[in-house]
């Protein structure tokens, strides 16, 4: 059986960027394993760069300071920003423009965050993940390789368990680091209950995503190509953001089997006339269910149910007066309905049926204020999709390496609740990185 010092569960950023740093340290013995055939995770998503400190990770949770966490940053983007399609779409130089939309936001009870960013494009993911791949000489990528179970031996190296096809094989690590993203989020929780590692429940992200004619929206991004605004309702005091910008870009359709989600992205060489993005409203739950993944799970199903298995989509026209959007007036001329033009196939109805009313009311008043902000957002042709989830949802207490109360597994990215975005992960598996080799010399 072969034995590896280091296996890495997962090929998206986090994992590549953990191997990165092993192999920029000196370690060589490393394995990337990933269930696909092709070595990417998120990367393949649209590919939007958020470099601002309070974006896309947790300084707290991942027990750093900000100075830290701005000089990994700057460690990634030099990666990033030497592919070649990558380019910088917001800039934050001399911009009294962003002063002034500040300004505007505070007006209205809103924080405004506009990062430096970059971006790639759906389109562009393949080629910047085989760069990305370049970087790496000594990583062993097992691909089409699904982990299905991790044991602990008695020489207390780590057996994984794996399924390669019809295949099954076996690795041995004395190291893992588990970087398996949101799709392998809930089967790597179950490797832990089983290998005793502690986790707990952590918050989930709950919304919409609006659509809309890009004339109404390029004002801003024009300025910052994916603005962040921050509310903190008056009724329930509850945190909603917007989330996830995509100028020109399309929605997309998730399938979790038995529900569907929806999300966005953009392609780089071919644009929309709409601009997509997410609002969320964060949700903890302490007593007497703290089962954040059971709640959201239910919402999404509610939806799947009434949507007949697709996400519900209804106009801002439609939802003003309490009605539900149908297939017959959905490009209503005389409405104004086709000044937007659906770029998702969802099922038009009604969103306020299946999304529970605090959310409801939490996300109603923030996109007044935002309409306030950013006039006409709230245009009758407006596009409301939902359910957007983000399923944030397991978190593993870790020391400062990101090793967990298991000696020898790591955790890192979206997966293990350590990152909500591609800097995030790559800043987490970078992490998780030094503490290996820290916590193993020692
Ligand atoms: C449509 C869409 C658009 C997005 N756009 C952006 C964006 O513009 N900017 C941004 O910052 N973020 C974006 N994201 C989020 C981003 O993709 C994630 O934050 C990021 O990829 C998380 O990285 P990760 O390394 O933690 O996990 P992932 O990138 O998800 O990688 C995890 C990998 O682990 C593998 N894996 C899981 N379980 C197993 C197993 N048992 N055995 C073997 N392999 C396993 C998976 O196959 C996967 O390849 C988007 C996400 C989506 C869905």
């Amino acid at each position: 059986m072969k034995n590896y010092d280091v296996a890495i569960i997962g090929s998206g950023p986090a994992g590549l960027f953990a191997a990165l740093r092993l192999e920029k340290l000196g370690w060589g013995n490393i394995a990337i394993i990933d269930r696909n055939p092709y070595p990417a995770g998120g990367l393949l998503n649209d590919g939007k760069l958020n470099f601002d400190y309070r974006v896309g990770l947790d300084i707290d949770a991942l027990q750093i300071d900000r100075a830290t966490a701005e000089t990994m940053m700057q460690d990634v983007k030099e990666v990033f920003v030497r592919f070649p399609r990558c380019r910088q779409v917001t800039f934050l130089h001399n911009n009294k423009k962003l002063q002034a939309l500040s300004e505007m936001a505070s007006e209205h009870g809103a924080q405004f965050i506009a990062p430096e960013q970059w971006h790639w494009g759906t389109d562009n993911g393949k080629a910047l993940v085989d760069y990305l791949r370049g970087w790496l000489k000594k990583t062993e990528f097992l691909l089409g390789t699904e982990v299905v179970t991790i044991k602990k031996q008695k020489d207390s190296l780590f057996r994984l368990n794996c399924r390669s096809g019809k295949r099954r094989i076996s690795y041995q690590a004395q190291v893992i680091l588990a970087a398996p993203g949101r799709s392998g989020a809930y089967w790597f929780r179950d490797v832990a209950d089983e290998l005793s590692l502690h986790h707990h429940f952590g918050p989930i992200d709950v919304g919409i995503r609006l659509e809309l004619n890009r004339q109404f929206y390029d004002f801003i991004t024009d300025i910052v190509y994916d603005p962040k605004f921050i509310f903190t309702t008056a009724r329930h005091g509850d945190r909603v953001r917007t989330f996830c910008t995509n100028p020109g870009g399309r929605v997309r359709m998730e399938n979790y089997g038995d529900f569907r989600l929806v999300n966005g992205d953009a392609l780089s060489g071919k644009k929309t006339r709409n601009t997509n993005f997410a609002l969320i409203n964060t949700v903890v739950l302490t007593k007497p269910l703290s089962d954040t993944t059971g709640y959201g799970q239910s919402i999404a199903r509610q939806f799947f149910l009434l949507g007949g298995g697709k996400p519900i989509v209804q106009r801002i026209g439609d939802f003003r007066e309490g009605r539900r959007s149908s297939v017959e007036t959905f490009n209503s001329k005389t409405r104004h309905f086709e000044v937007c033009k659906a770029t998702c196939a969802a099922t038009p109805g009604d969103i306020t049926l299946a999304m529970p009313a605090r959310i409801m009311d939490n996300l109603w008043e923030s996109l007044k204020s935002l309409d306030k902000i950013i006039p006409g957002i709230l245009h009758p042709s407006t596009l409301l999709y939902a359910p957007e989830i983000k399923f944030f949802d397991t978190q593993y207490p870790t020391d400062p390496c990101l090793e967990t109360n298991v000696k020898g597994i790591f955790v890192a990215g979206d997966g293990t609740g350590k990152s909500r975005g591609i800097v995030g992960a790559a800043i987490s598996g970078i992490l998780a990185a030094q503490g290996i080799i820290r916590n193993q010399v020692q």
